[in-house]
Order: C-alpha cells, then sequence, then structure tokens
C-alpha cells in the first residue's frame, strides 16, 4: 500500500476560459479510483478555484488585485470541489473538502490537527481534496499555483510518492514551446545540476506556478525522503504511470544528507518578500555565525511595507547591503520603524504584548 498525493494544476483543471476540463479531470479521477480499490490512500491537491470563479463571474481574463483573486476562488471553489465529488461518487468514494494554508501548518498546533484530520479521512478511506484557503492566505496565489502546498501535505501525510500533474510532459532543458531541441529532463538526482539547465519559469495564464514552483515543491519533497514527478495530467497513459510510480515525465529522487526542514525550505525558495531590514553588523554575525534570533535593537532600517507574517529579506546596512538572509517578521514595518535600534524593555514600553524577536530563527533563513 502507497500513499500518493496527486497535484493537478490550473491549467488541467480549466480551459483557458476557465471552463472544467471534465475529460481530464475524469479521467484523473479513474485512476485515482482504480489505485484506491488497490489499497492505496489518495490525496487530492487541486487548484483551479479561480480559474472556475473566473468563468462562474463573466471575467475576461485573471484579476490583477489581490482581494479580486481571492475574492473569485470563493466563487469558484464551491463549485471545484462539487465536480470531484460527484465524480468520486461515481466510483462509490466518499470525498472530503480540505481548506489550508501554509503558514497555518507551519504553527505546530494546527499542523498536528491537519495531519490528525487528514489521517483519520484517510483511514476511513475517504480521498481528501486540497486547496489553499485563498481567503486568509495569499502565498500560492502569489507564486505557486498550490506546487508548494501539494509538497506540504505529502510531507504533513508522510506520502511515498508526489505526483504533479500538469499540461507539458515534464521539465525540459529549455521551454519546448519555442526551443525545438529541448529535451526532456527524465531524472534528476541533484538539484544544483538544474542550474545548468534552463528551466522555463513560464507560467500560463490561468494559475500562478509555472515549472520553477514545480521544481521548488519537488526540491522540498525530495528533501524529505518523498520521490517526486512531474507529469502530463492530459495523456492518460502518463496519468497511470505517474500514480502506480512508474517511470514517466521527470522523476526526482529522494535526496540525502539534506537538513533543511520543508518550512526553511518553503520560506527560502516560495515565499515572496514583501520588504527589506536592514541590520547592524552585531547583528549581521550573529544571525551569520551564530544563528540567533533578530532582536529590534540590531535593526537600523526598514524599507517597504509589510505586515507581521510577512517574509522580509534581511541585509547589512554596511558593505554594500551585503544579503544576509530572509525571515518572517513578528512586526509590521510601521511598528519596526518605531522600534528599530531599541532594547527590549524600551519596545515593551512602546507596544506592551510585543514578542522580543523580530524575526525568530525558527523562522529565518541564511542567504
Ligand atoms: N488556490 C488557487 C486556486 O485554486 C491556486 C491557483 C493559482 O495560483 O492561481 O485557484
Amino acid at each position: 500500500m502507497a500513499t500518493v498525493v496527486v497535484k493537478l494544476g490550473s491549467s488541467i483543471v480549466a480551459d483557458e476560459r476557465g471552463e472544467f476540463r471534465d475529460d481530464v479531470i475524469r479521467h484523473v479521477c479513474t485512476e485515482v479510483a482504480r489505485r484506491h480499490r488497490t489499497g492505496d490512500e489518495l490525496v487530492l491537491v487541486t487548484s483551479g478555484a479561480i480559474a472556475r470563479g473566473m468563468r462562474l463571474l463573466g471575467l475576461d481574463g485573471r484579476p490583477q488585485a489581490m482581494d479580486e483573486l481571492q475574492a473569485a476562488s470563493a466563487v469558484g471553489q464551491g463549485t471545484l470541489y462539487r465536480s470531484y465529488d460527484e465524480l468520486f461518487a461515481e466510483h462509490g468514494i466518499r470525498a472530503a473538502q480540505v481548506l489550508l494554508t501554509y503558514y497555518d501548518m507551519s504553527a505546530r498546533t494546527h499542523y498536528l490537527n491537519a495531519r490528525n484530520t487528514l489521517r483519520r479521512l484517510l483511514d476511513w478511506r475517504v480521498v481528501p481534496v486540497i486547496n489553499e484557503n485563498d481567503t486568509t492566505t495569499t502565498d500560492e496565489i502569489s507564486f505557486g499555483d498550490n506546487d508548494f502546498l501539494a509538497a506540504q501535505v505529502a510531507i504533513l501525510v508522510g506520502a511515498d510518492r508526489l505526483v504533479l500533474l500538469t499540461e507539458v510532459d515534464g521539465l525540459f532543458t529549455a521551454d519546448p514551446r519555442r526551443d525545438p531541441g529541448a529535451e526532456l529532463v527524465r531524472e534528476v538526482r541533484d538539484f544544483a545540476e538544474l542550474e545548468r539547465h534552463d528551466i522555463t519559469t513560464s507560467t500560463s495564464s490561468l494559475g500562478s506556478g509555472g515549472m520553477r514552483s514545480k521544481v521548488v515543491a519537488a526540491e522540498m519533497a525530495t528533501a524529505a525522503g518523498i520521490p517526486a514527478v512531474i507529469a502530463n495530467g492530459t495523456r492518460r497513459e502518463a496519468v497511470s504511470a505517474a500514480l502506480a510510480g512508474e517511470p514517466v515525465g521527470t522523476r526526482f529522487l529522494p535526496q540525502e544528507g539534506r537538513q533543511m526542514s520543508s518550512f526553511k525550505l518553503w520560506l527560502k525558495y516560495a515565499k515572496p518578500t514583501a520588504g527589506r531590514v536592514l541590520v547592524d553588523d552585531g547583528a549581521a554575525r550573529a544571525l551569520r555565525e551564530r544563528g540567533t534570533s533578530l532582536l529590534p535593537v540590531g535593526i537600523v532600517g526598514v524599507r517597504g511595507r509589510f505586515e507581521a507574517g510577512d517574509a522580509v529579506e534581511i541585509r547589512a546596512a554596511s558593505g554594500n547591503g551585503t544579503p544576509i538572509g530572509k525571515g518572517i517578521v513578528n512586526y509590521s514595518s510601521e511598528e519596526l520603524e518605531r522600534i528599530k535600534g531599541k532594547k527590549t524593555a524600551e519596545v515593551r514600553e512602546l507596544i506592551p504584548h510585543a514578542s522580543e524577536e523580530a524575526v525568530h530563527r525558527d523562522y529565518f533563513v541564511l542567504d
């Protein structure tokens, strides 16, 4: 018995106009049902809520404003889930709608709740159908199309395999739509090796992922020992092979000797930065050499506007602003402006329930 997480990107869930790609989804659900009958545990991560919402609202193109994307997702999610629910019902399989956010899952209690719920559903032989909770977070909308969420879910449920289904056959050495010499990369063992390949960063008009977020998602999963595959979800034989763990598309082999947690991988590669924090030499050294948290006293400058919970770039104020790392801040840019350079006691006078760290070490990654 294997536990398999299957992710469907926006471009295979809906066509360019946002219409549900019934034939593709029907086939994926049939294959999922087939694996389910053999005793495998299946988890689906699906995008397409925004695309469905666009269609239902009669919008011409993907909205630009974040609140419009979030609202479109809220309109589309219901019918998106209902389609899966009905298709699985045809196979006598019960599905469950689960809406998750990555940031939620970085909090220990939420993480454990999500894991317990998913485990219970799988024990009941239910197929969880997961999307990001777009109303409250915007990580996957900004960049990702649920690729990182899928990797995180795979790690959460201790999956044996992560299958990323998209419109193309896998990772190519160049963009196959423009370069006839582009070759399919069949196997990736070492991510550094990929630097030599020109990974296409193009995205479809419906989703926000592209190949880069898939490769990073594969890196996150394989760093946790879970093999991943990028395969063409519109090709019938590719879907069955990928779900069965047979060679198809681009396969990413589990990495050995990696240390970074999936959360830190997500922070480093996936989470967009909203601003910049400049630190003095002492703080720069402490972050680099001692792995400490960043305290307000070490901050000398704040650039851009951000909220508590956003990721910021951390740079040294001296030496042309050398990048140090990236972290999730406990304060908004406005608050940091008020408390920068101040000792903890002074900070507490200004903001009574303030946390001691501006960026906690657990929420920080070096460049
Ligand atoms: N959660 C989003 C959706 O289902 C992700 C897709 C995107 O990145 O546009 O529509």
